[in-house]
């Protein structure tokens, strides 16, 4: 029996016709369309009224509280989701952050390809069909010493290809220390699985000798593969073979030796800690047949998987089926060539990645002095006196899965709110809930905003986010 304060209460819920007719309701009409916004309050209505049956009334008036549910979620509906933010988290490459912002030349290749038709797959000398990798192989020739080379949607495709068009009912070696997992969807023995190939894995955790790998090779092996160990370090005890030993084994077997990169350095980079990630063409000089990698890492260019390789490989590769499922589009591939040409013509010191992580702590102390400066400002302004600014030491990182044990010094502003406790993370909230959200890293009970990924204009939007935000949170 339902009692008679929850019909009046189910009595006051506002009708649909009534919200779509009030005064808020024609901007997200425009912005959304009439069945959107209607969809939206459908389900604010049901569940308003499954809380009064569920015995939760509403703490309000039904109908202000439907409006102003209804006003949020449309709000949050009728812009883009997909948005810029600042990186201040001083990790360069941030995957959840879309990983290498692009340098300007890079931009105005896909902008200037994609407002119009293109030679994407076109070549007007022939007056006929070219593929889109021609734009941009000889270019990834050069810069990494292969003979060939494909791009697809990312290096997971990349292997993919790679092992499905070379391995496909055959045997590929790995080493039991480079079973490696990236992010929670690439998985090297399910990667292998997919493409059809069977995985014999060969010696320990973290000691693999040539012995090994020889041990492990049948008359069904097609391939030794390579991968490197992106986002972890094993420590202590640690043998592995060298690239020359692992070619000349292959070599002497009939053997494919692929190596799968991950980041794709194709140039010297100063600092110190990146000694140790070698370049893409000191792979293929060690004799690997196939070499995969990202485009969106080291790199510094769009989402796109390289492979470089030999030409008869890579000229299966280019025929199969699979080819056309992990295909390029001509945004990327524009984007991918204006970055490649950065490398050609030497300024490789204008792409945005490499230019963060070989920015020395010198430059970034000067980066911290003035966004301390700007940020004091602000928070003097706002008469918010609870909220302490300071320049602090931060510890960077390449991100991307490269160089996993190793931080970058740098410097960075801490904004400190005297009631302590939980304040930091109500700021950091607020922050990253501006119209530009602003994502900065928490350490000790302190907002800290890394100055090493920021890029142009950034200190004014973090300026703008504080101020914003300062009246809001507790200081
Ligand atoms: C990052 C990485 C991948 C995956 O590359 P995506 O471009 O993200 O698809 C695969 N292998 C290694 C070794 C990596 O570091």
């Amino acid at each position: 029996m339902m009692q008679t304060g929850t019909k009046t209460l189910l009595r006051s819920i506002p009708s649909m016709d009534e919200l779509l007719n009030a005064d808020w309701a024609p901007e997200f009409l425009g912005a959304l369309g009439r069945e959107q916004v209607k969809s939206v309050i459908a389900g604010v209505l049901d569940g308003l009224r499954r809380e009064i049956l569920d015995g939760e009334p509403p703490t309000a008036p039904a109908a202000s509280i439907a409006a102003e549910r209804a006003v949020t979620l449309l709000r949050a509906k009728s812009s883009s989701t997909l948005k810029p933010v600042v990186n201040a988290t001083g990790v360069v490459l941030h995957t959840n952050l879309g990983r290498a912002p692009l340098a300007g030349e890079a931009l105005e290749a896909a902008g200037a390809v994609s407002g119009t038709y293109s030679t994407l797959e076109y070549s007007p000398e022939k007056g006929g069909r070219e593929t889109r990798n021609a734009h941009v192989e000889w270019a990834l020739c050069r810069l990494t010493g292969a003979e060939a080379a494909l791009v697809v949607n990312n290096n997971a495709a990349a292997v993919l290809l790679a092992l499905s068009a070379v391995a496909r009912g055959r045997e590929v070696i790995v080493s039991a220390g480079e079973l490696v997992e990236i992010g929670d969807s690439f998985r090297i023995p399910e990667i292998l699985s997919f493409s059809g190939a069977e995985l014999r894995v060969a010696g320990c955790t973290n000691s693999t000798r040539i012995e090994d790998y020889r041990a492990a090779i049948t008359e069904n092996t097609a391939v030794l593969l390579k991968v490197h160990p992106s986002n972890y370090r094993i420590e202590g005890f640690v043998r592995a073979p060298s690239r020359k030993e692992l070619a000349e084994l292959a070599a002497s077997r009939g053997l494919i030796l692929m190596e799968d990169l991950g980041s794709g350095l194709l140039c010297p980079l100063a600092a110190a800690f990146a000694r140790k990630e070698h370049q893409v063409m000191d792979s293929i000089r060690a004799g690997c047949g196939i070499v995969t990698f990202s485009g969106d890492k080291l790199l510094g260019g769009p989402q796109i998987g390289v492979i470089a390789g030999t030409k008869p490989l890579l000229d299966r590769m280019k025929r199969h089926q699979l080819l056309r499922a992990l295909r390029v589009d001509k945004m990327t591939l524009a984007a991918f060539d204006a970055t490649l040409r950065l490398y050609l013509s030497g300024r490789e010191r204008e792409i945005p990645v490499v230019r963060m992580i070989e920015t020395d702590k010198a430059v970034l102390l000067e980066k911290a002095r003035k966004l301390s400066r700007i940020l004091k400002r602000v928070a003097a302004a706002s008469g918010a006196a609870g909220i302490t600014v300071s320049v602090v030491e931060t510890e960077d990182a390449a991100g991307g899965g490269t160089f996993p044990a190793d931080t970058l010094p740098g410097y960075g502003v801490s904004l400190r709110s005297a009631s302590g406790g939980g304040g930091a993370e109500a700021l950091a909230a607020a922050l990253r809930a501006a119209p530009v959200p602003v994502i900065a890293a928490i350490r000790d009970d302190s907002v800290v905003l890394h100055t090493r990924a920021l890029l142009e204009g950034d200190e004014k939007r973090i300026a703008s986010a504080l101020e914003g935000c300062l009246d809001r949170v507790m200081v």
